[in-house]
């Protein structure tokens, strides 16, 4: 069941959209050589909390985390730990929600740890650009493949793959609600998109193959060939004046 917000509801989302963003903001800041990933989830969770919200993820279906912190070949869904330091050279992904006035805002970026390689630079902005595509495609009349139809085929011009197992999604009450929103698609197939509909535009990318495995914590994804993936998330509300994102913060 797709839920679709009204203007007052959207503008109630702007709040946790925007909290959402500024904490993905500040944890971007510190990222550095010798960060543990439970400090970045601390500075989170310090910021959603100062301005009221609550982590979406926190205890989410068991999740220990404010935030979702990924390494390298993890694509999405790694657990912050106070044993694991970034290392230059290295990419990190970070995956935030916050809940206030009872919605949740849903974005994630891709940081670089000082100095990275020409692949990595190529597959973090690729992976944004590749938001821009698709979400270009979030306009009333269109449908959910157009938007994972621009994705897909701006990535693989570069030989990067979309991952196919997780998807985006809506965003409202719930974290995840319906529609299913695919990195992958048919032009003019899939869900009608319709005025104060709320999606989460998320492209995963890997650098090599679009195959992904679950590790046995339960939770950390990695590519199937341990090759680099970089995930670039907007929570995005379709207007009649087009796309908005709810959770950029310039
Ligand atoms: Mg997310
Ligand atoms: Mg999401």
């Amino acid at each position: 069941m797709i839920y679709v917000k009204n203007s007052e509801q959207i503008e109630k989302m702007k709040l946790a959209g925007r909290i959402t963003g500024e904490a993905i903001l500040l944890a971007g800041e510190a990222v550095r050589e010798g960060v543990s990933t439970a400090e970045l989830d601390r500075i989170i969770r310090h910021h959603i909390e100062k301005c009221g919200a609550k982590p979406s993820f926190l205890g989410y279906g068991g999740f220990p985390g404010s935030a979702c912190i990924s390494i390298n070949d993890e694509v999405i869904h790694g657990i912050p730990s106070p044993k694991r330091y970034l290392k230059e050279g290295d990419i990190v992904k970070i995956d935030v929600g916050a809940f206030i006035g009872g919605y949740h805002g849903d974005s994630a970026n891709t940081f670089p740890v000082g100095k990275v390689s020409d692949e990595a630079l190529r597959l973090i902005e690729a992976t944004k650009e590749s938001f821009r595509k698709g979400a270009e495609q979030a306009v009333i009349g269109n449908r959910i493949g157009d938007i994972g139809h621009a994705v897909d085929s701006y990535v693989k011009q570069f030989g990067f793959s979309t991952v196919k197992d997780y998807v985006g999604h809506g965003v409202g009450q719930k974290l995840h609600e319906d529609p299913s929103v695919p990195n992958y698609g048919t032009p003019g197939h899939g869900v009608k998109l319709c005025r104060g509909m709320v999606i989460a535009i998320e492209p995963m990318i890997n650098a090599g193959v679009s195959g992904v495995i679950q590790l046995a914590d339960g939770w950390t994804v990695i590519t199937a060939d341990r090759k680099l993936s970089a995930h670039y998330e907007h929570t995005v509300a379709i207007t009649d004046d087009g796309p908005i994102f709810l959770t950029e913060v310039k």
